[in-house]
């Protein structure tokens, strides 16, 4: 076969363990799974009404403009409904953007360590990775980002708050930077993770009238409880949009996800209420972190904290799923002594933080004995 030859070295994406698989494995009855920056409260009451009510045929074809959840999404931010793209959560918009604008005669500059995804589809099309090692305390370097820029640069990535460190990258910092790139390198920033950033921050989704270069992603995966949906969508200039649908699957969004997005969409009050308690959430760990000088915890503005110990990544890691909880190492992430910890309930975080208190005070003898 005739496979790309950028593919090789790669590897495939490797979702966590199942949680019935590790409860197996480890002989556990219950297990939480804080590994993905899931909304610990699920979606609001109004998604699971209608998830118990959709009776609309499944043998016909989904609107693939995604029309009414168009209307809707248009008037939430007061944009037109050509500035707009719907895609099977902000994961193929990524692959989008990458098979439409990155090849081997162009280079793409991103930070490092940042959402994984741009990376390997960068490389997928054969690009030229400029990946900029962000700054000590997780921020984006973004004076060398912008020296990285070079006239064969057709992309510049920004993660805000960044996945997987959590920090926020401020509206007076965001424009900045796009005052400084040029016109014709489009400038990614990635919302992921806006919803939860407290206080709120001003309405910027105008920003793409000025910037024609900009796209805003954002999704319903995170705060609103739809990761499992696959819906997320794009906010640009038209003439972005429509180089995008080029390339868009025809029917990339299902009737479902549509439907699930319009009713999640007008309960904002679960929104508020998501933001507020997990705001909550990382205050449990930063109390934590405060006590011990050891623990290093970045700046947390989504709905998961970056926790850097004095022991790798994977003691932490399997120390705390033995004992009943998923998280995320943080090798993978770029952070050898770290784990990924998404906010849960409060009682869940609570424990989380009982297991690392004792991990730290007596290297979590007392905890494993009381499990074993
Ligand atoms: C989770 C995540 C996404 C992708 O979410 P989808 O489920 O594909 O919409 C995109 N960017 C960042 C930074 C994320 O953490």
């Amino acid at each position: 076969m005739k496979w790309k030859k950028t593919l090789t070295g790669l590897h495939s994406y490797k979702p966590g363990k199942r949680e019935e698989q590790v409860m197996a494995e480890l002989g556990l009855t219950k297990i939480t799974k804080l590994s993905s920056n899931e909304n610990p409260n699920g979606c609001s009451e109004k998604v699971k009404t209608l998830q118990s009510q959709l009776n609309r045929s499944t043998e016909i074809y989904p609107d693939g403009w995604a029309t009414e959840l168009r209307e809707m999404v248009a008037g939430f931010y007061n944009v037109s409904e050509e500035e707009l793209i719907f895609t099977a959560g902000v994961d193929e918009l990524i692959t989008i953007l990458a098979r439409t604008l990155l090849s081997q005669e162009t280079n793409t500059v991103m930070a490092v360590p940042t959402f994984v995804q741009y990376r390997q589809n960068a490389q997928i099309e054969g690009a030229e990775l400029r990946e900029i090692k962000l700054l000590e305390d997780g921020s984006h370097d973004l004076p060398s980002m912008l020296a990285a820029i070079d006239e064969k640069t057709a992309i510049v990535w920004l993660c805000s708050p960044n996945n997987p460190t959590g920090n926020y990258i401020t509206l007076a910092e965001v424009i900045h930077f796009l005052e400084k790139v040029p016109s014709d390198c489009l400038v990614v920033l990635d919302e992921a993770y806006i919803e939860y950033v407290d206080p709120v921050p001003e309405p910027h989704v105008h920003l793409i009238r000025r910037y024609k270069n900009l796209i805003i992603t954002r999704t319903f995966s995170k705060i609103y409880g739809l990761a499992s949906a696959r819906i997320g969508y794009g906010i640009a200039d038209k003439a972005i949009i429509g180089q995008l649908n080029i390339a868009r699957p025809a029917f990339n969004t299902t009737m479902i996800s549509q439907k699930l997005a319009k009713v999640a969409l007008m309960d904002q009050e679960f929104v508020a209420k998501s933001r507020k308690e997990n705001r909550a959430g990382i205050a449990q760990y930063q109390e934590f972190c405060a006590q011990y000088e050891e623990v290093t915890m970045y700046p947390a503005y989504g709905n998961f904290v970056l926790l850097e110990l004095d022991r790798s990544a994977e003691e932490i890691f399997s120390y705390l799923e033995q004992n009943g909880f998923i998280t995320r190492s943080g090798r993978g992430l770029g952070f050898p002594n770290a784990v990924r910890i998404t906010v849960g309930k409060k009682a869940d975080n609570q424990a989380v933080i009982e297991l690392l208190k004792a991990l730290l005070e007596e290297g979590g003898q007392s905890k494993w004995r009381e499990m074993y």
